[in-house]
């Protein structure tokens, strides 16, 4: 069989369970049947500290480059991962990293399955929460005052001038809290998110409390509503999908009557909470994507869990492990399948595609890693560990080619 050609795309290896997954995805899914064509960032923890981190702004900048990247999940290091690779700093998240050179939106969304059925029944298809990660209450100001006293906002112009709003004439103890966002991170997220809408052909929700936030959330409503008028109701229209801006608690009740299948856009703190809401009543971590989307239009894929440490440690104990490498498969063929598309290179698109089916179809044939066990509701499965469950793909897979 003649593999399949791919223009060039970022691959950014990772740590622990997920960089063992990694490259079983990549010799038994990937090499066999496509002409891998990435340059290589080794974001492991180690070669991280190697570089001071260099390695990690190399990748951001690399996806400018090249619009399409894939993430391995990695180490983002506390205290205790300082002791254990005895690191010079304690880096910074990778993915934070990333995201502030892209300034991105980052886009979670279940990967569903018959046999594991979401928690809300009449959810059938996807939800997908685009969270803005950036400012609110995440880079708040905060006072405790024990006293009486006065709390006000100030702002001081650049030329000196002044605005003053009283906030409380406290005449006990209490809590003051000063949060803020900026224009251009609120329209950087509502551009990824039309952008988003329109390459899934999805409609777009976005909700916030402005009949109480009569400045603050407003202003996040207005400048949707702008963007939105201006530059993208033309291509909605002609894709029949719909942008639909209410108050949140309103979203919150229309989420859980809806059957799915749109994009849910949040602000930070509600995108924080509802992603958790929204992945568990799905099912499971292991099976959820996400992606983040600049709002110049570059993609990077990776899995929504972490390194699996746990596993890890297991594996390194050699006993066997049932890691489910679902989320991962999927960061590579959302990577495969985009730049197949920016690329017309249809050929590299369906092979994701059948890659992608041939994971559910698995599945669903009651095959599946111990993670999934708990949650399936079809005839006995047949639980197997990593590398077996990848194999199982496989087979599936090329009798679909
Ligand atoms: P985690 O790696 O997501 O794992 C937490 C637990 O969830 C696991 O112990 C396992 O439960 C279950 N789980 C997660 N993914 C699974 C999978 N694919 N298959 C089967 N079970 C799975 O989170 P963590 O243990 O809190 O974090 C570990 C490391 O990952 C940390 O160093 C953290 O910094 C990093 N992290 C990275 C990212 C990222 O790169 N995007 C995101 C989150 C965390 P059982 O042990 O009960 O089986
Ligand atoms: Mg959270």
């Amino acid at each position: 069989m003649t593999k399949i050609p791919m223009n060039k795309i970022v691959e950014m290896d990772g740590d622990e369970m997920t960089r063992i997954l990694w490259q079983m995805i990549k010799d038994e899914l990937l090499s066999p049947f496509v002409e891998l064509n990435t340059e290589y960032y080794d974001l492991g923890l180690k070669y991280r500290d190697e570089t001071n981190d260099k390695v990690t702004f190399e990748a951001g900048e690399a996806i400018k480059k090249y619009h399409v990247g894939v993430k391995c999940a990695t180490i983002t290091p506390n205290a205790q991962r300082v002791e254990e690779y005895n690191l010079k700093e304690m880096w910074k998240s990778p993915n934070g990293t990333i995201r502030a050179i892209l300034d991105g939106t980052v886009f979670r969304a279940p990967i569903l399955v018959n046999g594991i059925n979401p928690v809300v029944k009449n959810w059938k298809k996807p939800i997908t929460i685009a969270r803005h990660a950036y400012g609110d209450v995440y880079k708040a100001t905060e006072i405790r005052s024990e006293k009486k006293g006065k709390a006000e906002l100030l702002f001081t112009y650049e030329d000196g001038t002044e605005l003053r709003k009283e906030i409380y004439d406290f005449e006990c103890g209490g809590v003051i809290q000063g949060q803020y966002n900026k224009d251009t991170s609120i329209k950087s997220f509502a551009h990824s998110c039309f952008k988003y809408a329109i390459a899934t052909k999805q409609d777009l929700w976005f909700a916030t409390k402005d009949t109480i936030s009569k400045q603050y959330d407003q202003t996040f409503k207005l400048i949707f509503q702008d963007i939105y008028e201006n530059e993208y109701k033309e291509e909605f229209e002609k894709l029949g999908i719909e942008y639909f801006y209410t108050l949140i608690d309103d979203a919150v009740a229309r989420v859980i009557r809806s059957e799915g299948g749109y994009i849910w856009a949040c602000k930070n703190y509600d995108g924080d909470v509802m992603s958790d809401m929204v992945s568990t009543a799905f099912g499971s971590l292991a099976m959820m994507t996400s992606v983040l989307v600049s709002p110049d239009g570059d993609y990077e894929y990776e899995a929504a869990h972490g390194t699996v440490t746990r596993h890890y440690y297991r594996y390194l104990k050699g006993e066997e492990t049932s890691t489910n490498p679902i989320a991962t498969i999927f960061a590579w063929t959302g990577a495969l399948n985009k730049t197949g598309e920016l690329d017309g290179n249809t050929a590299l698109c369906e092979f994701a595609q059948k890659l992608e089916k041939a994971c559910i179809d698995t599945i669903e044939s009651g095959i599946l890693t111990k993670d999934l066990a708990g949650l399936w509701e079809g005839d006995k499965p047949t639980v197997v560990n990593s590398k077996d469950f990848i194999l199982a793909i496989r087979k599936t897979l090329e009798a679909s080619l």
